[in-house]
């Protein structure tokens, strides 16, 4: 059993991102960097001035770790988005077998069942999946 994701301050306008489909990054107005949520700060050049920004929602796998518990098995990966920050996410649809750094992905958008109609919604959390339409270019 696993406990949904809930939302805070910080993570509001990620989750209204995931809401609409949309996967958000962080971009320094200093520098450009671009790093994953939950940064404040910029790790480049340490502003605190960070904008939104949509990422495409391509990536490629970094690594990742499978879980077993009885009968379900998870696949907690580090995928590298197209745009270059990493981020921790569930690799879904996917054969084990198939894993292999490099697999391109696509993110997709999961909002668990609700269990307890009295608790908040669970938030839409961003997982990613075999990217079938680049399999034959990977170099793209
Ligand atoms: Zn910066």
């Amino acid at each position: 059993m696993t406990t949904p994701i809930s939302r805070d301050r910080a993570s509001a306008l990620f989750f209204d991102g995931t809401a609409r489909g949309e996967l958000l990054l962080r971009r320094c107005e200093g520098c450009r960097h671009l790093a994953a949520p939950p940064v404040t700060v910029c790790p480049t050049c340490a502003s605190t001035d960070l904008v939104w920004q949509r990422a495409d929602g391509r990536a490629t796998l970094v690594c990742w770790a499978i879980r077993r518990a009885a009968d379900t098995e998870t696949v907690a990966g580090i995928v590298e988005l197209r745009e270059g920050p990493w981020l921790r996410a569930r690799v879904v649809g996917c054969a084990p077998e198939r894993l292999a750094a490099g697999l391109p992905l696509r993110v997709r958008f999961d909002r668990p069942a609700v269990t307890d109609p009295a608790a908040p919604a669970p938030e839409a959390v961003p997982v990613f999946t075999p990217d079938e339409q680049r399999r034959t270019t990977p170099d793209e």
